[in-house]
């Protein structure tokens, strides 16, 4: 589509998308600038030899971006692509970043004997490894052709020892009806055939029951799979899968894409919470303190590995026998100690030539250890700052209505919460926190914000009922249109926004504050909600609120508020649901300049906290034209919600 799309720039009509008719052929791929890296900075390199997969899992997104019809490289390509790795200096782990290696086995079979002789003829400098479907355990010429090729690793999508998970999400490859242990025997066959198999596994499929914890955590176990990944079901969207949940109406937001957080953007059929702790407990179990079950799961592999090609050996330089010595240091004499030392020991006793591939999964127990407590923790940290926000709002809705005394005493619990998450926080490596949501800086702001607000809660509940009655008037919107306000096109004519105030209509101060720092993110002056009161108290406006009825009440505020701001928020529920718009421009245009009416953005902010985030990332792109930006401040803003 390139070349039309410049045709088009140049002939003036370049159009904003450009689709092709089929996906295109990757065998003009140009051998990627591997010569730019820094190859220090990598534990392996990445080629790829073919994209898409003839399945069609309904979680997955790899069929609707690459097609159910893999395409694959030359022979020619992926020599040449190899040739350029070993002449930059690589050697060791050489990742194929394939969906599925053997999407096209005749392809793969082809390529395989090439590379195996072009391993061969250089001793084996490269260690191979992919991902591929379990259907490879079937295939002993693919199998054999592989571990000639130099391959020592297999991801497979294992997902589940549940077949009726299984077939609910349309895996049905993972299941044989005349072998009830399939899935262990496939894992079994490929480790004997000298294959590591490593697997992805996920919890919250729609057919799973409590039973699936523990189901999960044997399977692993028993199979010999170290390195095992368990997560979440996501429905990330394009998928099967989000559209049926879209269409059964338990789909509950968009996927974060971050595949460390413990969260779930779709209602599950078991209970959210048993679900989530039950995962955790999973994580726990498999990587716990004393990697007792991690070393069993080493062992239990070494013992069923096969043996490895001849001629294929691996190399122990200096690199190496540091890290050696750091991994003593470190997990010799801790918790890990007895379980870490009974493996080493036990494999130089008994497969001693697997002792090099002991001390790396050695090494990379540490690390998925020290990343499993990461995760909990952050996800310890996430709910406690829920919890703690909620409860000091609560607090702060109590303090309005009484005195001083409570006052001091919601700001010392403010302190003292905030005290306690940011020790939460601290504990955090600094990866993990960046992308974290709720962040820092927006869990701070929202629990001062709620103390700050405390000296006019008062004022605030009665303008937001006072409010609310005024817009359930249904005389609202011709009140408003007397008063010179239309319907403007979106942005255009003076509509944009510089200043803006969000209408305190909520009784929701978590939506009101969340909206409030959405539109700051999005770079637009906001008055916050308690200065809009304190403004309103100080010039004596607020008797409007006592005093008038419905349209006058209202336009008694916007009076006041457009002194200070020339937009204000209104976020609506039902009373925008007889438009099909999700943001509504109400420009003031024929208003007396000296009332300085503001201009009104009706937002949708309905119940389902998909229908707010679609209407605000719509307000987003409306005030920044950046996608990309609205969704990432409403998922910061809008993370305490
Ligand atoms: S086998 Fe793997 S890559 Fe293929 S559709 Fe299923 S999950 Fe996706």
């Amino acid at each position: 589509t390139f070349p039309r799309f410049l045709a088009d720039w140049e002939a003036g009509r370049a159009e904003r998308v450009y689709r092709p008719a089929a996906k295109p052929a990757i065998t003009r791929t140009p051998v990627p600038r591997f010569d730019l890296l820094d190859l220090g900075a990598y534990s392996s390199m990445a080629l790829q030899f073919s994209r898409g997969c003839p399945f069609d899992c309904e979680f997955c997104d790899i069929t609707k971006l690459f097609g159910r019809v893999p395409r694959t490289k030359s022979n020619a390509q992926m020599i040449a692509e190899l040739d350029r790795l070993h002449e930059i200096g690589w050697r060791g782990p050489v990742f194929l970043v394939d969906d599925n290696f053997i999407g096209n086995k005749r392809e793969a079979l082809r390529l395989l004997p090439e590379i195996a002789a072009w391993q061969r003829a250089r001793r084996y400098p490269f260690e191979l490894f992919t991902e591929a479907s379990v259907n490879l355990a079937k295939l002993e010429p693919l199998m054999d052709a592989m571990v000639e090729a130099g391959f020592a690793m297999v991801f497979l999508g294992i997902e589940s020892p549940n077949p009726e998970a299984l077939k609910r999400t349309k895996k049905t490859q993972n299941i044989d009806k005349g072998d009830d242990h399939y899935l262990l025997h496939a894992v079994r066959t490929l480790q004997r055939k000298g294959l590591e198999v490593s697997g992805g596994f996920i919890l919250g499929l729609d057919g799973d029951g409590p039973e699936v914890f523990d189901a999960q955590v044997e399977f692993i176990q028993e199979a010999g799979i170290p390195r095992a990944m368990v997560g979440l079901l996501t429905a990330l969207r394009g998928t099967d899968l989000y559209d049926r949940l879209e269409a059964e109406g338990r789909l509950l937001g968009e996927s974060s894409g971050n595949n460390v957080e413990i969260a779930l953007n779709f209602r599950p059929q078991l209970d959210s919470r048993v679900l989530i702790d039950g995962y955790r407990r999973v994580l726990a179990s498999l990587y716990d303190p004393g990697l007792r079950s991690y070393f069993a799961r080493c062992w239990t592999l070494l013992s069923s590995l096969g043996p490895r090609v001849s001629g294929q050996r691996r190399r122990f330089g200096t690199d190496d026998l540091l890290t050696v010595l750091r991994s003593v240091r470190r997990q010799l004499f801790s918790r890990q100690g007895p379980a870490y030392a009974g493996f080493l020991l036990r494999t130089l006793l008994r497969r001693p030539r697997r002792f090099p591939q002991a001390m790396t999964l050695a090494v990379m127990g540490l690390h998925f250890q020290k990343l499993t407590l990461q995760i909990l923790a952050a996800h310890d940290f996430r709910e406690a700052a829920r919890e703690g926000y909620e409860r000091v709002e609560r607090e702060a809705a109590a303090a309005a209505m009484s005195g001083a005394a409570l006052q001091t005493a919601l700001r010392r619990h403010a302190d003292e919460t905030l005290r306690r998450l940011r020790q939460l926080y601290r504990r955090l490596r600094p990866e993990l926190r960046q992308g974290l949501l709720p962040d820092w800086s927006t869990l701070e702001e929202a629990i001062r914000a709620c103390v700050r607000e405390v000296p006019v809660g008062q004022l605030l509940q009665r303008c937001g009922l006072r409010l609310r009655e005024c817009f359930a008037a249904s005389s609202w919107r011709s009140a408003l249109a007397a008063q010179g306000y239309a319907l403007a096109r979106r942005w255009q004519d003076d509509a944009v926004p510089r200043t803006l105030a969000v209408a305190p209509l909520s009784e929701q101060g978590k939506l009101r504050r969340s909206l409030e720092r959405y539109l700051r993110e999005l770079g637009v002056q906001v008055t916050a909600a308690g200065e809009q009161m304190a403004q309103l108290t100080q010039e004596g406006l607020h008797r409007w609120l006592d005093e008038s009825g419905a349209p006058d009440g209202l336009l008694g505020y916007l009076r006041a508020v457009g002194r200070r701001v020339d937009t204000v928020v209104v976020p609506l529920g039902a009373e925008l649901a007889a438009s099909e718009e999700r943001v509504q421009v109400l420009a003031a245009r024929q208003a007396d300049e000296a009332t300085r009416m503001p201009h009104l953005v009706c937002v949708r902010c309905e119940a389902s906290p998909r229908q707010l985030r679609e209407s605000l990332i719509e307000l987003g792109i409306a005030l920044t034209g950046d996608a990309g930006r609205a969704a990432v401040a409403f998922d910061r803003a809008f993370a305490l919600i």
